[in-house]
């Protein structure tokens, strides 16, 4: 069978073959791992919302929010709050986001100038030290870094994220939601994920479902990160997150992606991948349909906070952890925390700096 064969014959599989496809997967795990769903406790640090892209499904974006809501440099007292309350709330991920290149706006130059910083990787790079400090395991996701860039921040996260969304050219044209994200070229975005890979990264990818792609283009996608999780095995996870409207925002489809579809697109992810990567589906996005993700093969949640909301989609607020346990039972699996670093990535050399191995020790004999 030739690829473009086995693309459609995976775009063609009912939910009933994808589901009969996922349980043979997951017995191959040995019996210890296969009924396990994981999650990550964690807190988000908006670092700043200026962004050189323009992504027109944004709600994130300085461009997007109101005076008081920009987010133009967070405050390092705010942070440290938010470390206080992490630290009573048992937190042990910190999300660390931002717009891309936030510093190519004058506005954050001069913020940053004004506390003692040239550039924003800078600011970064000291808040990530700071959280190791306080116990904390960073995972960066804040756009584009170059190898250079990578290569002095990968000692001070757990492990670091950048989604690949959709590589499909037509987004870029005109009327199409990459029209002005640059940063958003595909290539970019591989190179990002390779140089993660060459530097031995535990990372973290996906898609978002609903922005203009087909199911074709979804595949290719799932294909393309299996092929660079081959090369460089260095990818923990692949999120399958689905575009959700909001106000005032450009996009606006007339009909939203239907939940079956994203339903068949994290079992065509399980199927492709097989157990070489986890499948993490956002809980607040899917409210009730937890079940039906789980019969196709889904091992993970995400990050999930109890205090801090999503940034990207903040009216959809998380679930209680007690809530997606009982759901988990009733399908015959165990709902457990995980650290941001998957155990695999703990055991592999050279995945995790020994900064990272100072905090690991800490929570590997704390963690319930
Ligand atoms: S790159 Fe991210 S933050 Fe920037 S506009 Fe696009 S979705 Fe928003």
């Amino acid at each position: 069978m030739n690829f473009i064969e086995a693309i459609n014959g995976l775009a063609k599989l009912s939910l009933r073959e994808i589901r009969k496809k996922v349980r043979e997967i997951k017995n191959e795990l040995p019996h210890d791992e296969r009924d396990i769903i994981t999650f990550s406790k964690n807190f988000t640090i908006p670092l700043s919302n200026y962004c050189i892209n323009n992504c027109s499904y944004c709600y994130f974006n300085h461009r997007m929010k109101t005076q008081n809501e920009i987010i133009t440099l967070f405050d390092l007292k705010k942070i440290k709050k938010l470390m206080a309350k992490a630290h009573q709330l048992n937190c042990k991920e910190a999300l660390i986001m931002s717009g891309e290149h936030p510093d190519q706006f004058q506005i954050v130059k001069k913020r940053l100038k004004s506390r003692g910083f040239k550039q924003f990787f800078d600011y970064l790079l000291y808040i990530c030290k700071l959280l190791l400090s306080k116990e904390f395991l960073p995972h960066t996701n804040v756009g584009y870094l170059s190898y250079d860039k990578l290569e002095q921040i990968k000692d001070y996260n757990a492990s670091m994220g950048l989604m690949l969304e959709s590589s499909q050219p037509r987004l870029f044209k005109k009327g199409n939601v990459h029209e002005e994200s640059p940063g958003k070229r595909p290539d970019k975005r591989i190179e990002f994920i390779k140089n993660a890979g060459k530097l031995r990264i535990p990372f973290t990818t996906g898609l978002l479902l609903g922005i203009g792609e087909s199911m074709i283009d979804r595949i290719k996608d799932l294909f393309l990160i299996k092929e660079l999780n081959d090369e460089y095995e260095h990818i923990q996870e692949i999120i399958i997150q689905n575009f959700i409207s909001k106000p005032n925002i450009r996009y606006n489809p007339k009909t939203p992606i239907a939940i079956g579809n994203i339903i068949k697109t994290a079992g065509i992810a399980k199927i492709i991948v097989e157990n070489s990567i986890k499948i993490q589906i956002p809980p607040n996005l899917i409210t009730g349909y937890e079940k039906q993700f789980l019969k196709v093969g889904i091992d993970d949640f995400g990050g999930i906070s109890p205090f801090t909301r999503d940034e990207i989609n903040p009216y959809k607020t998380w679930p209680e952890i007690e809530h997606l346990k009982k759901i988990c039972k009733a399908e015959g699996f165990e709902l457990k925390e995980r650290l941001p670093i998957y155990d695999k990535f703990i055991r592999k050399k050279n995945f995790m700096s020994s900064q990272i191995n100072n905090v690991m020790e800490f929570y590997c004999n704390n963690i319930s």
